[in-house]
């Protein structure tokens, strides 16, 4: 763990002057600014989804990012996972992002994941967490960490992208009704084949994604709207942005039960 700020009461002379840009702006402020400073943000992945919403969301002052990723970094991430530097490679992932964050802005506290959660472990990470962000690319990882958010209420933001597509969603499971990411991907036993290492994909598809969750994150925890419950799917060939509202499907084996 890193900080050189522990009073989440207050903003020191050198937070309000690091964070004066985001200060200004009309929804935001001190309040908000306090809020980001008490919140844990726990990120699972810390690939390129993970990399660029770190990097915003230890930018702008969020208090902890509880960072979970089993990986070690590997010379091929290096062409979309920016929150790395060359001389990481074969470094664990989590740590490694952990040391770049902190010297990126020592005020936020980090805590290192490294080992691969079971399924106790998850939901103790999910229900200390005032949002989750799923930045990870396997399907059972993602059944089980909206799993855990559907239990503990927790928000969670998800997003993935693959070849020139991205697709991002907000769920809030604290909301009556609510849709959860099961519901939109059911789970009918099959996995696809297809991934980053099969299909290929271009860093800045994974950077637009990552910053609508860092985006999404802090609009969130500043109390605005943020869009709940809307598939938003970006075409990286045309610059499109779809949107597609979700609803709860009443035969969910997650949250309708
Ligand atoms: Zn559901």
């Amino acid at each position: 763990m890193s900080s050189t700020e522990t009073n989440t009461a207050t903003l020191s002379d050198e937070e309000l002057l690091r964070y004066s840009r985001q200060l200004l702006l009309e929804p935001f402020g001190f309040e908000a600014q306090l809020r980001f400073k008490q919140a844990n943000v726990l990120i699972i992945g810390l690939g390129g989804l993970g990399s660029p919403a770190a990097l915003y969301l230890a930018a702008a002052g969020i208090g902890k990012l509880t960072l979970s990723d089993y990986d070690q970094l590997d010379l091929t991430n290096l062409q979309r996972q920016i929150l790395y530097r060359t001389s990481q490679v074969d470094e664990h992932k989590s740590q490694a992002a952990g040391d770049n964050l902190a010297a990126l802005n020592p005020h936020v506290v980090t805590e290192i994941l490294s080992e691969k959660l079971d399924t106790e472990g998850l939901e103790a990470q999910v229900a200390n967490a005032d949002v989750v962000l799923d930045c990870t690319d396997n399907l059972d990882t993602r059944y089980a960490i909206n799993a855990a958010c559907v239990k503990h209420k927790t928000a969670l933001v998800t997003a993935a992208a693959i070849g020139m597509e991205g697709h991002f969603t907000f769920f809030d499971p604290s909301e009556d009704n609510a849709p959860c990411y099961q519901c939109m991907v059911p789970d009918t036993g099959q996995r696809p084949d297809a991934n980053c290492a099969t299909n290929g994909v271009l860093g800045p598809v994974l950077g637009m994604m990552g910053s609508l969750q860092a985006l999404t994150t802090l609009k969130h925890l500043a109390g605005l709207d943020s869009q709940k419950h809307t598939l938003v799917r970006f075409d990286a060939m045309n610059l499109g942005f779809q949107q597609f509202k979700l609803v709860r499907d009443p035969q969910c084996p997650v949250c309708s039960r």
